[in-house]
């Protein structure tokens, strides 16, 4: 028999990039998704990108680390992959992760860090430095004098996730991919997908619709989270910046073109409407207090979207009634997809 034809519901990151193994190894694929491609509502569009096993660790658990550092691996292998076959360069960078706190939070900051050691074994342990202020000037010379310290996770990455979806839209097309877009699958079987009711024949079916799946996987659920992205010619960061809160945690990442993703709230809602003015006001004095000259940034956008989380937090492939799933990527997709799209790509092809 020849490579089989395998058929994935959900074109979001699980989807699209196990689209993408698949189709290099030669099998015939067919993509279904509800939503046009280039369509920005999606977990997968709206995510900050940060690959941060170790700043992870305090809210997941070994498996996902594990899971995380294989695809810190495996990232920069497909990226440059990507580039090299696409022409579609996407922006990825592995220069660590700076974790700071204003003097009146020390204590969350101090948490943190031990937390992080109490989780982390010996090796993993001297990822986590400590810095004193002359030291975070140093490594990320826009927060010179504003922080007496931080923490420096070190081998901690990131990526632009709107060019890796990009990127991957264009590569699916070279490499023959059919793509039924704006088409919602109503139901898999083992062999068939049913869209508008239509049956498309497959030989194998996967289901990747994060918490579109929820009628095949109850147990799943949405956890939204906001984002703004802002454009700041004012201030440049290598990598990076969360910062600790006793209420919340948030982060910048930086992106190229002087932009900057600001995120991320996290509420047990499946709400997906837009983003409110509390989240709004949250986001925006936190990036204020980053650095001042964010004050004068543009906002260029505000998105809310869902993440699909399982009840323990991690990332799970199964294999039911004749369906694999992918999905539970709830707020480390990003962190997780290689090592797991990995591992299902070499189930399917087995
Ligand atoms: C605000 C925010 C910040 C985040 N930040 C990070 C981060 O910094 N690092 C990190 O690692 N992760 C992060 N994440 C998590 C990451 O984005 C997700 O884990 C990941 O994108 C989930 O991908 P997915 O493909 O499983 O699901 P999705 O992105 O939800 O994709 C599912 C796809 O299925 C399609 N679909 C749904 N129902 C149907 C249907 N019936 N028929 C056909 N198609 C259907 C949808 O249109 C969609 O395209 C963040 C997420 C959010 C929301």
């Amino acid at each position: 028999m020849g490579a089989p034809h395998i058929g994935i519901a959900g074109a979001g990151l699980a989807g699209r990039t196990l689209a993408w193994r698949l189709a290099r190894a030669g099998c015939r694929v067919s993509l279904f998704d509800a939503k046009r491609r280039d369509d920005l509502t999606s977990a997968s569009q709206t995510a900050a990108a940060m690959l941060s096993p170790l700043a992870e660790l305090a809210v997941s658990d070994d498996a996902v680390f594990a899971l995380g550092q294989r695809s810190m691996q495996l990232w920069p292998q497909w990226v440059a992959q990507m580039a090299e076959h696409s022409g579609q360069p996407v922006y990825f960078r592995q220069y660590g992760t700076l974790v700071v706190a204003h003097a009146q939070d020390q204590s969350s900051l101090e948490h943190f860090n031990r937390l992080l050691h109490h989780k982390l074994s010996g090796a993993s342990q001297d990822q986590v430095q400590t810095l004193d202020a002359a030291a975070l000037g140093r490594v990320e010379p826009a927060l010179a004098g504003r922080f007496g310290g931080g923490l420096y996770l070190q081998g901690e990455g990131q990526l632009a996730n709107d060019q890796w979806m990009a990127a991957l839209a264009l590569e699916l097309d070279r490499l023959g991919v059919q793509w039924h877009e704006s088409q919602t699958v109503e139901r898999i079987e083992a062999k068939a997908m049913i869209c508008a009711g239509q049956t498309h024949n497959i030989d194998i079916a996967v289901d990747a619709r994060g918490v579109g799946s929820r009628a095949a996987w109850p147990q799943l659920r949405g956890v939204r989270g906001e984002v703004l992205r802002v454009e700041c010619a004012g201030v440049a960061l290598q990598r990076p910046v969360r910062l600790m809160h006793p209420r919340y945690q948030l982060y910048v990442a930086p992106r190229p073109n002087h932009q900057f993703v600001v995120g991320a709230t996290e509420l047990e809602s499946e709400d997906a409407g837009p983003v409110t003015v509390r989240s709004v006001l949250e986001l925006a004095s936190a990036l204020h207090s980053v650095h001042p000259a964010f004050g004068e940034a543009r906002v260029l956008r505000m998105s809310a979207a869902l993440r699909p989380a399982l009840d323990d937090h991690r990332p799970a492939i199964s294999l039911r009634d004749g369906v694999w799933h992918i999905n539970g990527l709830y707020r480390h997709g990003y962190l997780c997809a290689p090592a797991l799209v990995d591992d299902l790509a070499h189930k399917l092809m087995e």
